[in-house]
Parts: C-alpha cells; sequence; structure tokens
C-alpha cells in the first residue's frame, strides 16, 4: 500500500462519506418538514389558515430544505472529485511518489539587450568578458 493507494482510499472514504451525509441530512429535512406540516396542521385542524401556513412551510421546507441541502452536497462532492482528478492527473505524469510534480519552467525570454560595466558604466556586449573602455572584468 504505497502513498498514492492511500489518498485514493481516503478520497474514496470522504466521497462516501459525504453521500452518507446528504442521505441522513435528506431524511432529517423530510422528517422536519412533515413534523412541520404535520405539527401545525393537526392542533389546528379547525382553523384552516393556520394549518395551512404550516403545511405551506413544510412543503417549502421539504422542497426547498431538500433543493438546497442536495446542491450543497454536490458542490461538496465536485469539490472532491477535483481534488480525485487532479490527484489521477498527477500520478499519471509523475511517478507517483512526488506528487508536487514540478511544472516545467517557461522559457525565460531574458535577453539582455546589454550589460553595462559596473566600473565605468560603460555598454559592454554580453560575450564580452572585460570592458572594452575600461578593461574592468564584467560579471556575467
Ligand atoms: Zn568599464
Amino acid at each position: 500500500m504505497n502513498f498514492e493507494d492511500f489518498i485514493n482510499f481516503k478520497m474514496f472514504i470522504t466521497t462516501t462519506f459525504m453521500k452518507i451525509i446528504y442521505v441522513i441530512g435528506a431524511i432529517l429535512i423530510t422528517l422536519g418538514s412533515l413534523l412541520l406540516m404535520v405539527g401545525f396542521s393537526m392542533p389546528y385542524a379547525y382553523g384552516l389558515s393556520i394549518g395551512a401556513g404550516g403545511i405551506l412551510a413544510g412543503l417549502a421546507l421539504l422542497i426547498f430544505g431538500n433543493l438546497g441541502w442536495r446542491l450543497l452536497c454536490e458542490a461538496i462532492i465536485v469539490v472532491f472529485s477535483i481534488h480525485d482528478r487532479l490527484v489521477s492527473i498527477d500520478s499519471k505524469l509523475g511517478s507517483g511518489s512526488n506528487p508536487a510534480a514540478p511544472t516545467p519552467a517557461p522559457a525565460q525570454p531574458q535577453q539582455p539587450q546589454g550589460k553595462f560595466c559596473n566600473n565605468c558604466g560603460a555598454k559592454v556586449s554580453p560575450e564580452t568578458k572585460f570592458c572594452s573602455n575600461c578593461g574592468t572584468p564584467v560579471s556575467q
């Protein structure tokens, strides 16, 4: 069991964990909304307006609560799946033992248009090692 397996295993556990959390949350939201509907409508069975309000609130919680909870869990799972994908891309690119594979450094277009002598300030060509004006060695 190497490090990569450990990472995959961990991510798998996390995604599964989120699914369990989602199911538990959805059940709780559904139960809560049902209790809200029943609890509001039962004592006020004769008061139609209050009971209807409770049922509407329960329905709203049932629909929007589950919808919002679903979206939240999906967003979290998407974050984890992106991480999974990055890990798999890393393992494909590199040897796997180096997750933080260094990206190839972009070619630095550092073409010195001209260097100047440290001593006299005269412009010297990049190839020369000594200043053509005063003879001071030019630091490369
Ligand atoms: Zn010089």
